[in-house]
């Protein structure tokens, strides 16, 4: 018998013969768990990367949350799917546009693809802010189709989220926005649905407040791991196949005697050279959660007006710290973004340094420990791990927004010797 396939936005997908759980474990720096386990705390993924796929891919430049988040959901970078960071500059109207509604959005999703065929389909997120991308085009309803937020888990409705009563049903209180229970709830609410729905695809999304501010290895941070090891555990335990990935790493971005951010603040130097008001940097870090990062981190697009861009791309090549400066067409053709969402040069800051705007615009108070961030080319690996052997899977070359791809077309299931393929 033929299998059904879908095909997304040029790729296409299998059905499943196993509930997929693809988990975006939001920061996760591959060290985090090779240190987690090697001192005990991961007995579940320690077994499953034995037994199953262990690699390491490649996340989307710039190494932001939304345009990773969105490339996992669409199986696409962001020059199809349009999601470039948090924010893009409207030199039109000099206003910056938040990017964070669907419209922004240039092409469906897995979930709605595989929704329109028949699939049940469960997204959980820790933030609010990614809930409606990842929704978009999506059905809610009984045994069609469920997406909320941890943050606004309270909030939940039939008619907006396809659930409600989310509280009771997890057990747990709604979370702090700044917490690591907030990524806890994600697995909490994750594996009372699987027990409850048996959905066909779920996608799981956490929230990178502990990697801003625990290293690997860490007390914190393991502490972190083990409890998500945990649940994965359960979902293993359920039949699920599951496939880990991260949107983005996380490194150390302050001076290690110090403790202080190392910053180079573009802006400044922008002005002193081309004049004030002649060139527009935008950092789009930048959101309404900047608390844990300052909205410092290594990626900047500049916007020029009357200037030469090629000088400034060479005086800004030659600070100490920068470590890529590109033109908007080689940046666009190098990272795969669209080039109306993305300014005249592209920066790149090197791994334990941060682009700023002015010190000045740059809220550190609320930085409690020293500052740990992402955004540039050194962000770029991530764990891509799947509780499956993957069948004739070339390991080269591999993205994060591959994961749906490995969990549906590549994994082995228990029902299905490796024989039969
Ligand atoms: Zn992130």
């Amino acid at each position: 018998m033929e299998r059904r396939k879908v095909e997304v936005n040029g790729r296409e997908y299998d059905w499943p013969d196993a509930p997929i759980v693809v988990v975006c474990i939001d920061g996760s720096e591959p060290d985090y768990m090779d240190r987690a386990i090697s001192m005990g705390h991961m007995p579940w993924l320690a077994e499953a990367r034995q037994t199953g796929t262990d690699c390491v891919a490649d996340c989307v430049v710039p190494t932001f949350t939304n345009p990773n988040n969105l490339s996992i959901a669409t199986g696409r970078p962001p020059s199809v799917h349009g999601i470039a960071g948090n924010f893009f500059w409207n030199p039109e109207t000099g206003e910056e546009v938040m990017m964070n509604d669907p419209a922004f959005l240039r092409c469906g999703t897995i979930f709605a693809a595989f929704q329109e065929a028949g699939a049940q389909v469960t997204v959980i997120t820790a933030k609010d802010k990614l809930r409606r991308q990842l929704g978009y085009e999506m059905r809610f309803g009984k045994g069609v189709g469920i997406c909320f937020s941890s943050e606004k888990a309270d909030q939940a409705t039939l008619a907006e989220n396809g659930i409600e009563d989310v509280l009771d049903l997890v057990g747990m209180p709604i979370p702090d926005v700044y917490s690591a229970e907030l990524s806890e709830f994600v697995f909490a609410a994750g594996v009372e649905l699987m027990r409850r729905d048996r959905p066909d695809i779920m996608y799981l999304s956490t929230t990178d407040y502990i990697q801003h501010k625990h290293a690997p290895g860490a007390e914190v941070a393991n502490n972190f791991y083990a409890m998500m090891d945990g649940y994965w555990a359960q979902l293993d335990a359920m039949g699920c196949v599951i496939v880990l990935t991260a949107d983005h790493g996380m490194n150390a971005k302050h001076d290690p005697a110090s403790g202080e951010p190392k910053v180079v603040y573009l802006q400044s130097l922008l002005d002193g050279w081309a004049g004030e008001g002649k060139t527009r940097v935008i950092l789009p870090i930048t959101d309404p959660y900047v608390v844990h990062h300052g909205a410092l981190g290594s990626y900047a697009t500049v916007y020029m007006r009357g200037v030469d861009s090629e000088e400034m791309a060479r005086r800004l090549f030659e600070i100490d710290g920068i470590m890529e400066v590109h033109s908007k067409g080689e940046a666009c053709r190098r990272y795969e973004l669209p080039p109306d969402r993305v300014g005249d040069l592209v920066v790149i800051g090197e791994c334990d340094v941060t682009l700023g705007t002015s010190a000045e615009r740059h809220d550190l108070t609320g930085l409690t420990e020293p500052l740990r961030s992402h955004g540039g080319v050194t962000e770029q690996k991530v764990p891509l791990i799947m509780n499956r052997v993957a069948a004739g899977l070339k390991t080269e070359g591999l993205r994060n927004f591959d994961a749906f791809d490995l969990a549906l077309n590549y994994a082995v299931t228990k029902s299905e010797p490796a024989a039969a393929e």
